[in-house]
């Protein structure tokens, strides 16, 4: 079942780059395994996937261990700074970074592993009240201040946008994420790079991937529907 629906979601983001020119493999699929099993996350992994998204510190050191070592883990959720410790040097990338404080704690951490991390920052393109991430506007003052933190690589921006029925509502969103990305491409800042645009879920990753998404992050998709107790 997880091996089909891999399958499928990877032709759809095929497909998605052939309507506009793209190149397939310039789209990374996160699969989103929060609340998920570890037997479904290793079932994901022989169907080879080897990124995976988790949005809980404490998921993440629980399903660390139990995965082989080549798998990249992605934390995409709302990170707290007394946290960052524990997955600093676990993660991959991190996708949430929407405050200087917590860039800091970052760039804090990683020097302590003597390490680089891959972040992006998490832009409220459609500024819903109940979402975290910066303001557009507040973006490039942003990364000109986190640029000179020697231990954080920023590598891009990332959105969660609304839940809508039609995916084409979110096109305009994703538009907006893309052109803030080449503005600040433009202007050249040391030590950054705007290489990656992580937007689009299981519900409108098609048209995320059409204006120009290098990385979805795709859950229900992939696992089915999450139970939350
Ligand atoms: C849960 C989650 C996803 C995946 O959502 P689906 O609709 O299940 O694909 C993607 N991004 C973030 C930040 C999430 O928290």
């Amino acid at each position: 079942m997880i091996a089909e629906n891999l399958q499928q979601v990877r032709n759809n983001i095929k497909r998605a780059c052939e309507a506009v020119g793209r190149d397939p493999d310039e789209v990374t699929l996160v699969a989103v395994s929060k609340t998920k099993p570890v037997e479904m996350l290793k079932e994901a992994y022989d169907a080879q996937t080897r990124v995976f998204g988790e949005n809980k510190v404490q998921e993440i050191m629980d399903k660390y261990d139990r995965l082989p070592d080549d798998v990249q883990w992605h934390m995409i959720g709302h990170l707290q700074r007394n946290k960052v410790k524990y997955i600093v040097d676990k993660v991959a990338m991190i996708h949430s970074v929407d405050s200087l404080r917590l860039a800091e704690t970052i760039e804090q951490e990683a020097a302590k592993h003597d390490i680089r991390v891959p972040v992006l920052v998490e832009v409220n393109v459609a500024q819903e009240d109940s979402k975290f991430g910066l303001k557009v506007d507040e973006v490039l003052p942003f990364i000109e201040q986190a640029a000179q933190l020697p231990h954080l690589e920023i590598k891009g921006l990332m959105t969660i946008a609304p839940y809508v029925e039609n995916p084409e509502n979110n096109r305009e969103i994703f538009r907006q994420l893309k052109k803030l990305s080449v503005d600040i491409e433009d202007k050249n800042i040391n030590n950054i790079t705007m290489s990656v645009l992580s937007m689009g879920m299981t519900g409108d990753y098609e048209v995320a991937v059409q204006e120009g998404a290098t990385m979805v992050r795709v859950g229900t998709g992939i696992f089915g529907e999450r139970n939350y107790l």
